[in-house]
């Protein structure tokens, strides 16, 4: 059965204290609704932040780390960049990889984006991966092919193995921080063309087990009606998930 996942992308969000505190409210309230076990929280601070916050999490076995990006080489001279094998060293389990942002605002192609998934697995971490098209792609009615081509550039030369290691965030770029969310009928009819996507290249197993989250201004009054979707299995949310009620909230809504 695959992962129910709800996933917090902070952005560039959150001074050090701001951000401790929003853990800490975040492993406090977790404990006191007592989530379902069969839904994963993630937290993605600035990654100056994820070692102070490991220690905050430490213990918890409902709320993992990740990171919001990472470099496609190991090591070497480039400054200012954190590789998958520093950000394994320091215990950490997911990174996103291909956010919109970083698409556009980085320059961040195809090809790129499947040079980091792969030295991301190569390091044993988890990789979610968002693709999402942009408003004139949709108004076009070319979406279903524009997204299922984002998978298949950034992640279909893996092996049958790595491709579980994978969770897709399907992300709207027209829905990103604008209020404007994918009404249930679209994230559905998305998610489920890319589950056949992924089944047509992997196989209906590993199809049936890669989660697909939905991302884009998801906050508590919309969860709900999205994540009862069939081929909905979460979310990544951004400008919700820098509230720690408004987030349990969303976690709550399966
Ligand atoms: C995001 O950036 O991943 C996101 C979904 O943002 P928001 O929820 O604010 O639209």
């Amino acid at each position: 059965m695959r992962l129910k996942i709800v996933a917090g992308n902070w952005k560039m969000n959150m001074l050090k204290e701001g951000g401790e505190n929003l853990a800490s409210e975040i492993v406090k309230l977790v404990s006191e609704h007592k989530l379902d076990n069969s839904i994963k929280l993630i937290l993605s601070p600035p990654a100056i932040h994820l070692a102070n916050l490991s220690s905050i999490l430490d213990g918890q076995t409902q709320v993992s780390l990740a990171a919001q990006n990472v470099h496609q080489e190991l090591k070497g001279a480039f400054t200012g960049e954190i590789s998958a094998s520093i950000l394994a060293s320091f215990g950490l389990e997911y990174v996103i990889i291909g956010h919109s942002e970083r698409r556009q605002y980085f320059s961040e192609s195809d090809q790129l984006l499947a040079q980091k998934v792969k030295a991301a697995l190569e390091q044993n971490l988890q990789v979610i991966f968002c693709c999402g098209e942009g408003l004139e792609v949709r108004q076009a009615g070319n979406h279903l092919a524009y997204v299922s081509k984002q998978l298949t550039n950034g992640l279909f030369d893996l092996p049958k193995e790595s491709f579980e290691k994978i969770t897709i965030a399907y992300e709207p770029i027209w829905a990103i921080g604008t209020g404007e969310t994918a009404s249930p009928e679209q994230a559905q009819e998305m998610h489920a063309h890319l589950r056949k996507h992924i089944a047509a290249k992997y196989g209906n197993d590993i199809a049936e087990n890669t989660s697909i989250l939905y991302g884009g201004s998801c906050k508590p009054s919309n969860a709900k009606e999205l994540f009862a979707c069939a081929d909905v299995d979460g979310g990544l949310i951004g400008g919700a998930s820098l509230k720690a009620k408004d987030f349990i909230a969303i976690a709550q809504s399966f």
